[in-house]
């Protein structure tokens, strides 16, 4: 739990000038980011980089680019998109593959909105698509209403996120960041001149922190409002035609639905398997993700499955597998990342709300350059943890 105690200073010399605790999506790119600038940073991760047990595992993951979810987010996903090319390059590790993504829904839907805006804010060009035109060249998106319209992202695709922790964790260690794994951070003490941060073994003292904990921020950090939620990944395979859902004919694509759920999913890439899911199911529930349910129950698929045999007819609605997963929630449904109160000894970036990947590197970026005082390379004011203190 993270304290301030300006009583017990630091007493002996630092360990590291920075720390980041919790090297999945964000972590792990903040790591090597900081270590990249030559900062001295160690990186500590409860498991071993890459792992199944938070929010960044199952193969594949969304990448957009025109993001519905705010505008302030275009800068984001091309600068994780460039970082993710170098990060390609140095490793071979591929991340991030473009195909280009379907966005489905009203004209005037906070999707169709939310997309056209970041497209006019940012002066990207877009194909929209009528009803008969996504029936002609989409054919597997069964039910498509006369009104419905789709916007191609045409930077969208999907991303590799294990890939992507892996890639970056090892480049961080190639710039001269220090991994400590398999090592639980059980407090972070706030103290003058700097932090302590307390495991089993022993303390860590680091000039800053930053805490990127993912579904564990709430006990790290329990000031701020971050909520995990239990959100199973499920994949579905071809009833006929295989070929119809391959990734490069059925990309990337979020459908907003007649009661203002979505779905969102892509095609099979190498894994050969359709990932489809629902943004809302009141089987999500609020969980502790040291007790999390790791088994998987019918329950877990009863919404997608009905969603799929209405509106993909082209798969079976029975998924060929299934995993469970985490998300962080905030209030608003956007990231918790910053400097809470100005604190100079501490930064936070989490509150995921489900759509953080495809950030991730920006976002690792973003919190390097605060902990150095650089300024960021796009604003950051609509992730101020502020807001919520
Ligand atoms: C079903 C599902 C579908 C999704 N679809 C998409 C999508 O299509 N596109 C997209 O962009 N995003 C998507 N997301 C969201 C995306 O996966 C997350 O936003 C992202 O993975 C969050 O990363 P994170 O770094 O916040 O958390 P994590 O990756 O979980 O990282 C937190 C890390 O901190 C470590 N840790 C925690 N506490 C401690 C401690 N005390 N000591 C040491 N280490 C600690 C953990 O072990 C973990 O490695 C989806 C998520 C889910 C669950």
């Amino acid at each position: 739990m993270t304290s301030p105690s300006p009583s017990s200073p630091v007493t002996q010399p630092y360990d590291a000038d920075y720390a980041v605790v919790g090297l999945g999506a964000m972590g792990s790119h903040a790591f090597w980011r900081l270590a990249a600038r030559g900062a001295d940073v160690l990186g500590f991760e409860q498991f071993r980089p890459g792992h199944n047990q938070g929010s960044t595992h199952g193969s594949t993951r969304l990448f957009r680019t025109l993001c519905l979810e705010h505008p302030g987010l275009v800068p984001v996903a091309r600068r994780s998109l460039a970082l993710w090319r170098e990060l390609e390059e140095q490793t071979g590790l591929p991340i991030v593959r473009i195909t280009g993504g379907l966005m489905i829904g009203r004209p005037g839907s906070e999707i169709i909105n939310g997309v056209r805006e970041a497209a006019e804010v940012h002066g990207v060009e877009v194909r929209t698509l009528t009803a008969a035109e996504i029936r002609k060249e989409f054919p597997q998106h069964a039910g498509i209403d006369d009104e419905d319209v789709a916007i191609l992202d045409p930077e969208a695709g999907v991303g590799r996120p294990e890939n992507a922790v892996l890639a970056a964790t090892r480049a961080a260690e190639a710039a001269g960041g220090r991994l400590v794994e398999r090592v639980a951070v059980s407090g972070i003490e706030l103290v003058d001149g700097g932090v302590i941060i307390r495991t089993a073994a022993r303390d860590f003292t680091v000039r800053q922190v930053i805490v990127t904990a993912g579904p564990w921020m709430y006990q790290l950090l329990p000031s701020l409002p971050y909520q995990p939620i239990r959100t199973p990944l499920t994949w579905f395979t071809p009833a006929v035609d295989a070929a119809e859902f391959d990734l490069g004919r059925f990309p990337t694509f979020i459908r907003e639905l007649p009661d203002g759920n979505r779905m969102w999913g892509h095609g099979s890439d190498t894994d050969h398997a359709v990932k489809i899911g629902p943004e809302d199911d009141p089987h999500y529930t609020l969980v502790n993700p040291d007790e999390v349910d790791r088994s998987i129950s019918p329950a877990d698929y009863t919404l997608v499955s009905e969603l799929v045999s209405r509106y993909l007819p082209g798969l079976q609605p029975e998924p060929t597998s299934a995993a469970p997963c985490m998300i962080t929630r905030s209030p608003d449904m956007q990231f918790i990342l910053g400097r809470p109160h100005g604190d100079p000894r501490l930064l936070v970036g989490g509150g995921d709300s489900g759509h953080a990947f495809k950030h991730a590197s920006g976002l690792g970026e973003a919190l390097a350059q605060m902990a150095v005082g650089e300024p960021t390379y796009t604003d950051f004011t609509f992730t101020d943890p502020d807001r919520f203190l």
